[in-house]
């Protein structure tokens, strides 16, 4: 067991990443085989990438609010919320509110072991709106 205040929170360096800090908080380092649990925190005005692989996420908002990119569509999101990413899927999470936005985020935990493929940031932040039709 441990306590998340013990979890030093990385900033996360994937291209088109603004402003985004996470926690893995279960994972292979833990002697996890299966999965990992990791928390993000967008500052207000951050964002994730605009990225897609090919395996899904199970994400809970924990606090703040903003706009998830998936399914083709922007949905506003607030604490409480649960989402579910289909692997492929291209998604974003966007901080447009004036609180860090916080959301837990779980992926297989092979995500986490030394050498796996990172994920490829397919636009940045500020090519989203040359990307929405
Ligand atoms: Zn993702």
């Amino acid at each position: 067991m441990k306590n998340l205040t013990s979890v030093t929170p990385q900033t996360v360096t994937m291209a088109g990443a603004e402003k985004v800090q996470m926690q893995l908080l279960c994972g292979p380092g833990d002697g996890a085989p299966s999965f990992a649990m990791r928390k993000f925190i967008i500052a207000p005005g951050g964002c994730t990438p605009l990225h897609q692989h090919d395996y899904e996420h199970e994400v809970l908002i924990l606090a703040g609010g903003g706009v998830a990119f998936g399914n083709g569509r922007e949905n506003a999101i607030k604490s409480g919320d649960v989402l579910f990413v289909p692997a492929n899927e291209l998604h974003q999470f966007r901080n447009t509110g004036g609180m860090p936005l916080e959301f837990l985020c779980l992926v297989p935990a092979f995500v986490h072991q030394s050498g796996a493929p990172q994920p490829v940031a397919v636009n940045c932040a500020s090519d989203m709106a040359a990307n929405k039709k």
